[in-house]
């Protein structure tokens, strides 16, 4: 433990709050792990897991309970309108496969493993504040006063921890609202492949399998189902809503004793699925250092590789969604091209990052 004490404080149970308690419970600190809400939610919200993700909870245990629920999306296919110019094999075989599962349930597997290794989370438990001293972290949990050695900021985008740490969220909002839906369509073509339909001044629908017929549609527009330029038969809609994208950074993403994971130290666009993914990476890498020292070099570690994946996901957003038809076009074209070489394999290795 190399002098770190194993009185940790988890704030939040998100798949970032979870997978940093599954591994330091793992790796034998069993933390406390609090979650304002009443109990856990019941949102689909990530859908894309990858194969990095996988590695880091392949020793608990549940990376396997995720993949034998999961859908293994075949490939990604891409549109102009209703016409599809290229497709992106996805499958090459276990490791090096993009899985899809709705988060609520990938966050079930988590807590399951995690009370395998003996921990818990405390739901109902908010943290409303939050002092660092030399050598200890004063907290109030419902209003109770309370003391650990450290603590983990893993409670999201609008973070309590973040704010107590004074440290800056510096980025920018998107102007556009976006849509989401979750919708039965037991019809829907191709059920297991990653649609995208990209439409005039930028439009965008992409549509991922999250079950057997169960699928959802994410758009930059304020109605994903009415964007779509294909029929699609829906008996049920689950879930449809609009959202606002943030992309930002924290500048420090630790203090002596408190650190900070996830939403709740990056937020960008879902295109590229790598939001929870980055979340459960971080989780993983601070985990790890909590065990075997090295916990000076977790800001510059993990501030690195949350700026690379921002700036990836940001390029493929702006490249996917420019509005300009001649652009578009010799974008698409580029896409189409690149996609019918041998060069596939390279190709997915990006999108899954392996
Ligand atoms: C529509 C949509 C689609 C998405 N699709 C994808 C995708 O395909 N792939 C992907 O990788 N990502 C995707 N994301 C992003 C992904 O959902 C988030 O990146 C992920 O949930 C972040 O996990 P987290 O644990 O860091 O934070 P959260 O999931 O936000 O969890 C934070 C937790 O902290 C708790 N909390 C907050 N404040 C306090 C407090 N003061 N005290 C105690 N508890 C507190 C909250 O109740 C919550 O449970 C998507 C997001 C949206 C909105």
């Amino acid at each position: 433990m190399n002098g770190v004490s194993s009185d940790i404080l988890v704030v939040g149970a998100g798949p970032t709050g979870l997978t940093a308690a599954l591994e330091l419970a793992r790796l034998g600190m069993v933390p406390t792990v609090i979650d304002r809400r009443e109990g856990p939610s019941g949102l689909s919200r990530a859908v894309g897991i990858i194969p990095p993700s996988m590695d880091i909870l392949a020793p608990s245990g549940a990376a396997r309970a995720i993949r034998d629920e999961a859908v293994v999306i075949g490939q990604a296919q891409f549109h102009a309108g209703r016409f599809r110019f290229a497709s992106l094999t996805l499958d090459h075989g276990e490791g090096a496969q993009l899985l899809a599962l709705p988060q609520d349930r990938t966050e079930h597997h988590l807590r399951v493993a995690l009370e395998r290794y003996g921990g818990r989370v405390d739901y109902g438990q908010a943290l409303e504040e939050l002092t660092e001293r030399p050598d200890h972290v004063e907290v109030r949990i419902n209003g109770e006063a309370r003391r650990f050695g450290h603590v983990i900021g893993a409670d999201g985008v609008g973070s309590r921890v973040r704010a107590a740490m004074g440290v800056g969220f510096e980025g920018y909002d998107l102007p556009e609202t976006w849509s989401i839906a979750d919708v039965e369509a037991p019809g829907w073509r191709e059920p297991e492949n990653f649609q995208g339909f990209f439409g005039r001044q930028g439009r965008t629908v992409i549509v991922i399998p999250l079950a057997a017929t169960r699928f959802r549609l994410i758009s930059n527009t304020p109605d994903a189902l009415a964007t779509l330029p294909v029929p699609m038969e829906v008996e049920r809609v689950y879930r449809a809503g609009t959202f606002r994208i943030s992309v930002r950074q924290v500048t420090a993403y630790a203090t002596a004793r408190v650190f900070l994971a996830g939403d709740a130290a990056h937020c960008h666009s879902p295109v590229g699925g790598r939001g929870m993914n980055l979340g459960i990476a971080d989780a993983g890498d601070l985990a790890a250092r909590f065990a075997s020292g090295g916990l000076a070099g977790y800001h510059a570690a993990r501030h690195a590789e949350g700026r690379r994946v921002i700036e990836l996901s940001e390029r493929a957003r702006k490249a996917l969604m420019q509005g300009g038809a001649l652009r578009r076009g010799m974008f698409y074209g580029l896409m189409a091209v690149m996609m019918s070489l041998p060069i596939q394999r390279r190709l997915a290795g990006q999108v899954l990052d392996v």
